[in-house]
């Protein structure tokens, strides 16, 4: 690279505008571009751990979030009839330096591409990459599927789980894989909740079949409350649940939850918008780069959500990524070093969270029992081997 070098960035989710604003910091020039129109009202409710709290406060939003999020005080669980099972992610804040946040997608997105904007990064929506020209001595040429194209240095495929720079770095490479698991979810009202003592807990139950949760995700009276339910797929898949209207899906939920606790079924008839995602994961990749181009957040590494560390990882990339180009050697070289950093943290998180998705799964009425009462035993336990994702802080590698 000559001059002020360029990177491409395909995606404009979580991982992309973090890495445009790093590398812009940088030095580095970085043009993103998007598939979608721009929006500021798209996905359900997701928390963000002190390990991707400490990205978020290195570009100055960590507080604006916890503002317009809901601080998660701990994570509790029930069994279906809503018997007390633990708890786990109590004071995170005193032991990480950061709290885990509840918080809208939709927030999160608006927050990081007018941080972007702030930066001046040239952002571009409706541009679908469709393929990348990547020869010797010529600039890398990345393709849209409108007929324009972009010139560059190099290409940081930040383009989520269906990753189409992942299609070019591995041609006939593993596809993500369906873990058999669906989920549901939505915003409520806080009226849904009021006169019940969750305070800032996120409460989860755990059904003979499936799995619900719900907590605070933000300060509005009308929506601040995040829901969701994971089950079984049965053959079914998001897109087949997608194309019902909404009372089905809402008849679908009521029939599933029946006769779990408290205040489950009063959260599902409040329940609008439901949106219906499949839960794919990424295990491994054989490689993450090839020539000029880099896979990073789920393009390289999508996890389930069990372990709720999807974004962070996605934060944590682009954050180490940039850093590693701040320092200056050869593409290739930086790009095996973010992957010999990088994958066996984010590979360990992605079969951690494939494990935790198995106890959503479908029991006899004995194994959810003895799953219970392990449950009580090994949460404390769980709880501490869980602390290696939280106390990683990518301002301090
Ligand atoms: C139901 C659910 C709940 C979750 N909950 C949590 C949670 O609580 N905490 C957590 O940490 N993680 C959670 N995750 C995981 C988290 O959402 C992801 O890990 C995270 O969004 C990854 O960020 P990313 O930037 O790599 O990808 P994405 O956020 O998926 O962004 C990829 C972007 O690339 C764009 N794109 C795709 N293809 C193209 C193309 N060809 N050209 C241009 N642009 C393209 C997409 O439109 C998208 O905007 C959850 C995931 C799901 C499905």
């Amino acid at each position: 690279m000559s001059g002020r070098p360029k990177a491409l960035i395909i995606g404009g989710g979580i991982a992309g505008p973090v890495t445009a604003i790093f590398l812009k910091k940088a030095g580095i020039d970085a043009e993103l571009f998007e598939a979608w129109p721009y929006s500021t009202g798209i996905g359900g409710g997701l928390q963000i751990a002190p390990n991707g709290m400490h990205v978020l406060a290195e570009i100055g939003l960590a507080d604006e979030m916890i503002r317009r999020g809901s601080v998660a005080e701990s994570f509790d669980f029930h069994s279906q009839s809503g018997a007390r099972l633990g708890s786990i992610n109590q004071n995170m804040r005193q032991r990480f330096g950061q709290p885990a946040v509840n918080m809208c997608r939709a927030t999160l997105s608006e927050a990081l591409i007018n941080k972007a904007w702030c930066e001046n990064v040239e952002l571009r929506f409706e541009k679908r990459l469709v393929t990348i020209e990547d020869r010797a001595d010529k600039p890398v040429v990345v393709h849209f599927a409108d007929g324009s194209s972009a010139e560059g240095d190099f290409v940081i495929g930040a383009d989520g789980v269906h990753s189409a720079v992942r299609a070019h770095v591995i041609p006939d490479g593993p596809k993500p894989f369906d873990t058999g698991l669906i989920g549901f979810g939505g915003f409520v009202p806080h009226a849904v909740l009021d006169g019940r003592a969750i305070s800032r807990h996120v409460e989860t139950t755990f059904g003979q079949s499936g799995f619900f949760g719900y907590g605070y995700c933000s300060p509005d009276p009308k929506d601040g409350v995040m829901w969701w339910s994971t089950q079984p797929a049965h053959g079914m898949d998001a897109a087949m649940f997608r194309a019902l209207d909404q009372q089905t899906l809402k008849q679908h939920l009521r029939g599933f939850h029946h006769g779990w606790h408290d205040p489950i079924p009063a959260i599902i008839e409040a329940a609008e918008n439901i949106v219906v995602t499949d839960t794919l994961d990424v295990a491994t990749l054989p490689i993450w780069s090839r020539k000029r181009s880099l896979l990073i957040g789920d393009a390289a590494h999508a996890t389930s959500p069990h372990a709720g560390q999807g974004a962070s990882l996605a934060l944590e990339d682009a954050m180490r990524l940039a850093r590693l180009m701040q320092e200056g050697q050869d593409l290739t070289a930086i790009f095996q070093a973010f992957e010999a950093e990088r994958r066996p943290r984010a590979e360990k998180i992605v079969a951690m969270a494939r494990r935790n998705g198995n106890s959503k799964r479908e029991f006899s009425a004995t194994g959810a029992f003895i799953r219970n009462q392990m449950m009580k035993w090994l949460l404390p336990l769980g709880s501490k081997s869980m602390d290696f994702m939280y106390a990683y802080d990518a301002r301090a590698v």
